[in-house]
């Protein structure tokens, strides 16, 4: 299965992704996942994207392009992939499009959620720094503070979750990303999902919005 996860910074595509993946047995490709690592390892793609993810712009379509195009090359994707974070202009769909050829996308999610919770959201979220579990420090605590629950790592808040790059993140999401929403909707590919309640009831949507569950 192919599926697109879309929706603004702190919808939940990263927590419901991870989730999606390890149920459908397919690997979720998060281009931010990707361009931290790079950043991280010091690689070239890392020393391009740098500023640009530092500041909550985004990172040029061409980069972002040839990345996915290698990943999905993989032996892991041929059955099927969670995009998370990808395309996110239409630029990079129509890129993705002429990527994939023949095959098509099956679904398109788009996570539905009011500015002011994914703000208060992305203030609270923390991050495990070797498995990436995500955890929300209001609503979703680790068991003990500071430690992952699933792999016992040290948990670290994202800088650009810092409030005034969250602002700008935003505002690139309703300029730059949002027009995805009308084009998916145009292929026939989208199905909106109220991203905004408990996080059990949220993924039982999604399942449903890829005809997964009954
Ligand atoms: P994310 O983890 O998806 O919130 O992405 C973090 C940052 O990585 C974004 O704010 C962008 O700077 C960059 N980034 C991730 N995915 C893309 C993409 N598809 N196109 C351009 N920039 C991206």
């Amino acid at each position: 299965m192919r599926v697109v996860l879309l929706g603004p910074p702190g919808s939940g595509k990263g927590t419901h992704g991870k989730r999606l993946c390890e149920s459908l047995g397919v690997p979720l490709i998060a281009t931010g996942d990707i361009l931290r690592q790079a950043i991280a390892d010091g690689t070239a793609l890392g020393k391009s994207a740098q500023e640009h993810v530092k500041s909550g712009r985004l990172v040029p379509d061409e980069t972002v392009l040839g990345l996915v195009e290698t990943r999905l090359r993989l032996t892991d994707a041929q059955r099927g992939f969670i995009l998370d974070g990808f395309p996110r202009t239409v630029a990079q769909a129509e890129g993705l499009k002429s990527l994939l050829g023949e095959v098509r996308m099956d679904r398109v999610v788009n996570l539905v959620v009011p500015t002011e919770v994914v703000v208060a959201r992305l203030k609270d979220r923390w991050l495990c720094g070797s498995c990436g579990a995500i955890y929300n420090m209001s609503t979703a605590p680790p068991k003990v503070a500071g430690v992952c629950d699933r792999c016992g790592g040290g948990l670290k808040q994202r800088s650009d979750d810092e409030p005034e790059t969250v602002r700008k993140r935003l505002e690139v999401y309703a300029r730059e990303t949002a027009p995805l929403v009308a084009y998916y909707e145009r292929e026939g590919l989208l199905r909106n999902v109220d991203g905004s309640g408990r996080a059990s009831d949220v993924y039982a949507a999604i399942e449903r919005a890829i005809g997964k569950a009954a």
